[in-house]
This record gives C-alpha cells, structure tokens and sequence, in this order.
C-alpha cells in the first residue's frame, strides 16, 4: 500500500463523471442573432488559485478573471496565446490570465495585502483595484502573424460589466457578460464560472427574414434572460453547462455545439529560466546569488527553479 505522502494532493477532489466542470461550451439561441459561450472550472480554479494565498476577495476576482480568459481565449481560431491583464493603482494592482491554444489556463495576482485587509470581503471591482485599464492580448504562435491588443478603462461595478464594455465599444458587437467566482459550500474548492451572449444581428448581410425591430427585442430578452442567473447556478457542479443553458433559454430553444476542455498549465521550465537569467548583468546576477545558488519563483504556479550561480 502507497504512503499517504504518495498520494494525489488531497485538497484538490476529481471532477465528478458527468460534470461541465474545466470546459467552454459555445452556443446559439434559436430563432436569434445571438451566440454565445459558457464557462465551468473546477479543479482548475481550484489548482490555479490554490498556488498562492491569496484574501478572499483576490481570489474571488482572479477566479472571474481566469473565467473571462477561457471564455475569449477559446474563441481564438489561431494557435497562441489570448491574455487578459489588468494592472490598476488601488489594493489589487495587477490581475493576469492567459489562455493558451488549445487548452492550458493559468493566472495570478499582485496585491498590497495591507489594503486589501482593510476592505471588506464583499468589495465591489472598483474598490479593490481603483483606476486602472484592461488589456486582451492575442499572440500568435506564428511569428509571422501580428499581435493583437485592446484596452479598455477598468470601470464599472464588475470585471463582466468592463469585458461587455470592451466588445461593445471595440468590435461594434453589443454582449453582455455574466462572471461568478466561489468557495463550493460543500467541499470548500474554488470553482469560477461565466456566461457570455453576442448579438450579431447588426452584421447580417441581406437575408431580411427578421426585421430589425424584432432582432433588437430578441436581443433585449437574451440579456434580461442573462441578467436573471444567480452566481450560484454559475458555479454549481450539480448543474451542467447544457441544463444552465436550458434553464435561461429553453423558450426559444438553444444548440450547444463541441465544448472546448480545459486544464491549469504553466510555461515555466528550467530552460525559459535560465534564458531569463541570462538577459541579466553578470553584477545583477551575484546580487540574486545565495549560498551558490539563484533561486526563481515563477509568479503564475509558484514553483521555485534553483539554478546554479555560473
Ligand atoms: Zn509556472
């Protein structure tokens, strides 16, 4: 029999069988000129925010902020990287997530754990991170291919509502965006969980089937619809991603389509550390040199790298 130190980390439970838990599900509404995607993590917001110790109210925001770049990093038709960054002036000053093709989700926080004590659990976006911006970045794996990126003014009371104001004034497409992020009352693990609908009616070309007047009311009612979830029905493994869908929009009928699965995967590796060392003065070096070693945590999973001073 194995030692219990053998044994798999025990905070971290396996996703039951049939759960929509570390997955994307794109969908459309029938009938509308809305698609849409939800998003379940689990044990992936659970391995991510469990890295770090972060206060309640840090990680209930970068748990958001892992969900949100699972939503729009699954979108992408490329093979590379779809990062969401906000870096702000308030107790939180920096929140990353990046996504990279086809499936690896990673994220971490920088915070002044002072300022954050001092807030209550329950503080709205703006308190915690006060003036700051939003930043969607795509990096193609192609070297050959541009970077792409947005920004977009931190306000608003939630990391959804500035998304929605993202793609509403960006890319002329009306969304709306749902975010939840939470302790699972009955294990204790983090779980994050979304919900974002696009109306697309304004760029249909011909094809007058609908008129503008009843597309502008479909859309009306696929965000009042959205606005009526509760965090708890984003979050709950005992409501899959397709009976969530059912629940808002069995009315009108909705098609779900292949479902994107994800996993927490880091990037860092003894050899992207040493290359990284290496860009530093021989001077820096020995200044980060103890007892004949120079030791590196990466800020996303907070492994520590030793690598032998040269
Ligand atoms: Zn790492």
């Amino acid at each position: 029999m194995a030692a219990d130190k053998d044994k798999a980390d025990p905070i971290i439970l396996g996703d039951p069988p049939d759960s929509s838990d570390n997955q994307v599900l794109p969908f459309a509404i029938e009938g509308m000129e809305v698609r849409g995607r939800a998003v379940r993590l689990g044990t992936v917001a659970g391995q991510i925010l469990a890295a770090h110790a972060y206060p309640l109210p840090v990680a209930r925001l970068l748990g958001q902020v892992a969900a949100l770049t699972a939503l729009l990093g699954s979108i992408m038709k490329i093979e590379g990287t779809f990062t969401v960054q906000a870096r702000a002036k308030g107790a939180v000053s920096l929140l990353v997530a990046d996504f990279r093709s086809p499936d690896e989700l990673r994220a971490y926080a920088e915070f002044d754990e002072e300022k954050v004590a001092a807030l209550p659990d329950a503080a709205p976006i703006r308190d915690l991170v006060g003036d700051g911006h939003l930043a969607i970045t795509i990096d193609p794996a192609d070297p050959g291919m541009e970077r792409y990126q947005g920004i977009v003014d931190l306000a608003g009371d939630s990391l959804a509502d500035c998304a929605a104001a993202y793609f509403t004034s960006s890319e002329q497409t009306p969304s709306e965006v749902r975010l939840a992020s939470g302790r699972d009352p009955v294990s204790g693990n983090w779980r994050a969980g979304g919900i974002m609908i696009q109306y697309l009616g304004r760029q249909e070309q011909g094809g007058a089937r609908i008129s503008d007047e009843e597309k502008e009311e479909s859309w009306s009612r696929a965000s009042i619809l959205l606005d009526s979830i509760k965090d708890e029905e984003l979050l709950d493994p005992a409501l899959t991603l397709p009976q969530l869908l059912y629940r808002l929009y069995h009315e009108d009928g909705v098609r779900v389509f292949g479902a994107v699965k994800l996993k927490r995967g880091c990037r860092c590796s003894d050899g992207k550390i040493e290359a990284m060392l290496e860009a530093f003065s021989t001077k820096d070096r020995e200044d980060m040199t103890d007892d004949g070693v120079i030791t590196v945590t990466c800020a996303f999973c907070n492994r520590d790298f030793t690598v032998a001073a040269a």
